[in-house]
């Protein structure tokens, strides 16, 4: 089917984003593109997505943000990976780290040396061979070319979409203030024409990008793409989330603590801690969730808390006729492992590598799709990964998640790993190897076997090689300075 040639880019929402959407292409194309942001004062952002994974410093280093301004900017902080903390049971703890632990061999990972080791009595943490693990239970952090840690960040979402407002509008974005009130279609083809504001004002375009948000108002509401829930894996359907006073320093990791029905999140930033609670509204109301969160945070609230309601899944296509959806517009999969932000990323850059050269081409948007919907569905099974592999059996929640049928790509790979000791990473996924490792081994997964190659290392050996990596881990993490003293130094913000 042939359409117009795209000359005109419309972005719908000025969230996180919305504002990547602009930012990205805004540098990709300058002025070469029309490209025009529609967001309303009246109708808030989300106000949540305030921890990373480490890939967003690519996206970063594509936007050119120094990497000193934009901390202090968003008052942010460095991420190391997530504590989970009662996930396997009650009282149980681990870190899923961006690090590596140990020296992989061309026959097989570290982790095969590490469980022979432990078959030989050599029982000593598998973070302990790590350095972003180690750094992170000592809470230290630096950016050092002896150290080269892989991080991420935390910070204050409203900040980020300001600063990339900033970017983009000097790259020749505009921004239109105003509530969309109306979506209007081409007879002939169903593609979107137009949007109406309230103010009347009509904002015409070829290529719509649908950033408004869970409201989905251009993707669904207008073109009724449709959605696959998966809601029976990832069962939590709400969040409430408060903002608190900063009590003691931060620390470099994200917090996610498990409770009966869900879990709950705590990310430091310099000026303040962001705490939410996910829940499944079948096992507890929005009133105990409140309680419940008021109960566990450690500074003053400094807002109301606030109830955000959510389903998991995905559009069952991200990219439908002349609209684009990204972010919460095209899909959520709870926010456990900080994959939202990285998605929208994501798919910015794939509609990037795609973008039409004249007209939209039908071949260009099934790639789209094919690409997006494999890459949420591994993250999807990543996720639901820490919910099903448990020994917690103390609510109706934790009983549903650990009998409950899991997709057959995850049921697979747990087995896997369980019985060999191998896990492999399949093409465009997010997590490697070593994430798996991490959280099979932390929800209380130990293989009934490794690789032989890992026993053809006499035992002697094997002892002082994982004794030289504990030893150049500990160095090389004893060589950081505090996370707290390196932000002072770094990035503080402004008083
Ligand atoms: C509880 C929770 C926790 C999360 N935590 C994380 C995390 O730690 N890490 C992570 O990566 N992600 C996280 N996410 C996801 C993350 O918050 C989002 O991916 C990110 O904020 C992007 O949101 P958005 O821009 O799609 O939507 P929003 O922030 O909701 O923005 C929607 C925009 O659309 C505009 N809009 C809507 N309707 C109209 C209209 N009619 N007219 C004009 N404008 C309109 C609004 O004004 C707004 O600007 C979390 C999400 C939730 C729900």
């Amino acid at each position: 089917m042939k359409t117009d040639a795209v000359k005109k880019v419309v972005i719908a929402g000025g969230g996180t984003a919305g504002w990547i959407a602009a930012a990205t292409l805004s540098k990709a194309f300058g002025h070469k593109l029309e490209i025009c942001l529609i967001e309303s004062d009246d109708i808030p952002t989300v106000g949540v997505g305030e921890a990373t994974i480490p890939p967003l410093l690519s996206l970063h280093k594509i936007l050119e943000l120094d990497e000193r301004e934009f901390l202090a900017s968003v008052k942010g902080t460095f991420k190391l990976g997530i504590q989970f903390e009662n996930w396997r049971e009650q009282g149980d703890q681990y870190i899923h780290s961006f690090g590596w632990a140990g020296k992989d061999s061309y026959a097989c990972g570290f982790v095969n040396f590490w469980l022979a080791g432990l078959r030989q009595g050599i029982n000593i943490p598998y973070g302990d061979y790590c350095v972003e693990h180690l750094a992170a239970r000592l809470n230290k952090f630096a950016i050092l070319p002896s150290a080269n840690l892989n991080y991420a960040y935390h910070f204050d979402a409203g900040c980020y979409a300001k600063l990339l407002r900033t970017h983009s509008e000097k790259r020749g974005v505009q921004r239109i203030e105003g509530k969309i009130a109306q979506v209007n279609t081409h007879v002939h083809n169903g593609f979107i024409k137009e949007l109406v504001l309230e103010s009347g004002n009509v904002v015409n375009g070829d290529l719509f990008i649908d950033c408004t948000g869970f409201r989905a108002l251009l993707i669904e509401q207008t073109l009724h793409t449709g959605f696959i829930d998966w809601s029976h894996w990832l069962p939590c359907d709400r969040a409430v989330a408060v903002q608190t006073e900063a009590v003691g320093e931060p620390i470099p990791y994200t917090r996610a603590i498990a409770h009966e029905a869900g879990w709950r999140w705590r990310i430091p930033l310099q000026h303040r801690v962001g705490n939410g609670l996910v829940y499944c509204s079948r096992y507890l109301t929005d009133e105990q969730a409140t309680e419940k969160l008021l109960n566990s945070i450690e500074g003053e609230p400094l807002n109301t808390p606030r109830v955000i309601q959510f389903r998991t899944g995905t559009r069952t296509k991200h990219w439908n006729k002349n609209c684009v959806a990204l972010g919460l517009a095209s899909g959520f999969l709870e926010p456990l492992e900080s994959t939202s932000i990285h998605m929208i990323q994501r798919s910015v850059l794939r509609l990037l590598q795609l973008f039409p050269s004249e007209e939209i081409l039908q071949d260009s948007v099934d790639e789209f799709n094919a690409q997006t919907s494999l890459e949420v569905e591994r993250i999807r099974d990543f996720i639901i990964l820490h919910y099903c592999v448990t020994e917690r059996n103390d609510s109706a929640f934790w009983q549903h998640c650990r009998t409950m049928e899991l997709p057959e790509s995850l049921r697979r790979r747990i087995e896997l790993f369980k019985k060999t000791g191998r896990v492999f990473k399949g093409d465009s996924e997010l997590f490697g190897e070593e994430s798996w490792i991490q959280v099979m081994l932390g929800q209380g997964i130990v293989p009934a076997a490794h690789h032989p190659f890992a026993d053809a290392m006499p035992s002697g050996e094997l002892a002082s090689f994982l004794a030289k990596i504990r030893e150049s881990t500990r160095n090389r993490v004893g060589q950081l300075p505090l996370h707290a003293d390196f932000i002072a130094h770094y990035c503080a913000v402004q008083k």
